[in-house]
């Protein structure tokens, strides 16, 4: 493409075996550069043909590699990891040709967050065992940790890279395979990371990346091979893909979305709860599962908070080509997305919310829509209920812990929280009593891998990183070890 830095076409739409692979027989998926609408490229959905090749491989794949030893196997991973370090910048790239997401972002969110995951689980790997029961008369058990098999990772498309990584490097660490498919409107990152992994030593057939939506992913999430399905995406597709999971009796993890409320107290740094707000909310264009989009503010200071960061906003955005360093906003991921924003925007006005700053499409070619923020936001409106997923903010005013509380727990959702306040002892009762799988306390968003991450309620199960991701991608085995001498009836 004349006018992108690098051609974003991949050498061919799947990865299975080791091997690009092709099939033009796949009804074509034409990626779209979100900052200009243009069709840059496109790539092919897998027939059944090449599904059921990906999941053939990686079953046959996946005996030997459970048989390597699991140190070996880290070591892989950190070789990837280090592969991806140096190639930052370029997988960068192609991040922001993918999403649009700014370059100043994906420079040190993406693929970096990714090289974290695959280093985290690879070094950690020696360190990875079971535990010694000792039992009555000098008996004792002991158990093992085993893979599960064949996984299959289905990714959603605000962080292709990050998500792939984060679900290949715990399965494979464990000793599984995996096929994974990335959403149709992201499919590059996945493939870049397949042959980065190759590189680095992994055997063909443990990780694959095959192309397609839903069809795709509703096919390989019930065929028979499959042990575990670990999904990223919205609360519709998590329950299809977990009644489809059940039939099978298969694992999940499951990480969806949310409406997380972010809580500032009168007695907060107010700079450093704007900042709270803002990372929680116009990151990556407001396409973060976890963000805060309910700020609850508390009544003394309101109006005030209100006002820094609407000026924050006016002042510090800049909008533009996101392949430019210095621009820190970029579009949405497709046309669609953004008209699903712009129509939660307007409800957001018909139902009365006052309307401070932003609220269009901006005046320029793309999926662009400007940073919006709404005051006198109420519980019951359709912009405090619903996930939007783009660059909207609602505030809400309180009076009372009690009430706050009671208020952010009103949610169906229940993946992040976060509180800004000087008083600690209340800080960690919020954690406590807040229903959501992460929690910050004076900061938002931040999700280094070593800290496991996911959601309670219709926001997801199992978690991903830290241990205790371990635990979603492997099943414990209890062997029992009798000494003495073995009592029987007759
Ligand atoms: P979708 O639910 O639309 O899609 C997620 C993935 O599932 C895509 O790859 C999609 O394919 C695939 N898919 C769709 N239908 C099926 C099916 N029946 N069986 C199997 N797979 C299927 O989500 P989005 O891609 O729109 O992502 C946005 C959502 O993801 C938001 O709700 C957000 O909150 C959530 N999310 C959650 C995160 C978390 O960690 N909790 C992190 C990031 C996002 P295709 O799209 O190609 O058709």
């Amino acid at each position: 493409m004349a006018d992108l830095p690098i051609d974003p076409q991949p050498e061919a739409s799947h990865f299975i075996a080791g091997e690009w692979v092709e099939d033009a027989s796949g009804a074509p998926i034409p990626l779209v550069y979100p900052a200009t609408g243009k069709v840059i490229g496109a790539v092919h959905e897998a027939t059944p043909a090449i599904i059921d090749r990906a999941l053939e491989t990686a079953r046959n794949a996946q005996r030997a590699w459970a048989a390597t030893p699991i140190a070996e196997r880290g070591r892989i991973l950190q070789r990837a990891a280090a592969l991806i370090r140096e190639r930052n910048r370029e997988l960068s790239v192609l991040e922001t040709i993918d999403t649009g997401k700014p370059l100043q972002e994906t420079l040190v969110a993406d693929a970096a967050s990714g090289a974290d995951a695959l280093d985290f689980f690879g070094s950690i790997a020696p360190g990875i065992r079971g535990e010694q029961i000792p039992l009555a008369g000098g008996d004792f058990a002991y158990t093992l940790r085993v893979p599960l098999g064949v996984c299959v990772g289905i990714g959603a498309w605000n962080y292709p890279t990050q998500i792939a990584c984060w679900k290949a490097a715990p399965a494979l660490v464990m000793g599984n395979a995996m096929v994974f498919k990335p959403s149709e409107l992201t499919p590059l990152g996945a493939l870049r990371l397949a042959a980065i992994l190759h590189e680095a030593g992994l055997p063909p057939g443990v990780f694959n990346v095959v192309q397609g939506g839903g069809a795709v992913g509703a096919a390989l999430v019930s065929d028979p091979r499959v042990a575990k399905v670990s999904l990223t995406g919205s609360v519709a597709t998590g329950r299809k893909v977990y009644a489809a999971a059940a039939e099978g009796i298969r694992h999940v993890t499951l990480e969806l979305g949310g409406k997380s409320p972010l809580i500032v107290f009168a007695d907060a740094d107010l700079d450093r709860a704007v900042s709270g707000a803002i990372l929680g909310n116009f990151y990556s264009s407001g396409q973060i599962c976890s963000n805060g989009t309910r700020v609850f503010v508390e009544k003394p200071i309101r109006e005030g908070f209100v006002a820094r960061l609407v000026e924050r906003i006016e002042r510090g955005v800049v909008m533009g080509d996101p392949l430019d360093e210095r621009t820190n906003f970029g579009p949405l991921v497709s046309e669609s997305q953004m008209e699903k924003v712009l129509a939660d925007i307007r409800r957001g006005v018909e139902e009365g919310a006052r309307l401070v700053t932003g609220g269009h499409r901006a005046n320029r070619p793309g999926f662009f829509v400007e940073p919006t923020v709404f005051d006198e936001v109420t519980d019951e409106m359709h912009i405090a209920r619903e996930e939007i997923f783009g660059p909207v903010l609602s505030v809400l005013e309180f009076e009372s812990e009690d009430e706050v509380v009671a208020r952010a727990n009103a949610s169906p959702y229940g993946l992040a929280g976060g509180v800004f306040t000087r008083d600690l002892a209340r800080a960690h009762r919020l954690a406590e009593r807040i229903e959501a799988g992460t929690f910050w306390i004076n900061g938002y968003n931040l999700t280094p891998v070593e800290m496991p991450f996911g959601g309670s309620k219709l926001s997801g199960i199992g978690r991903e990183n830290g241990w205790a991701a371990i635990e979603h991608y492997s099943e414990v085995r209890a062997v029992h070890v009798s000494t003495g001498p073995l009592d029987a009836p007759y």
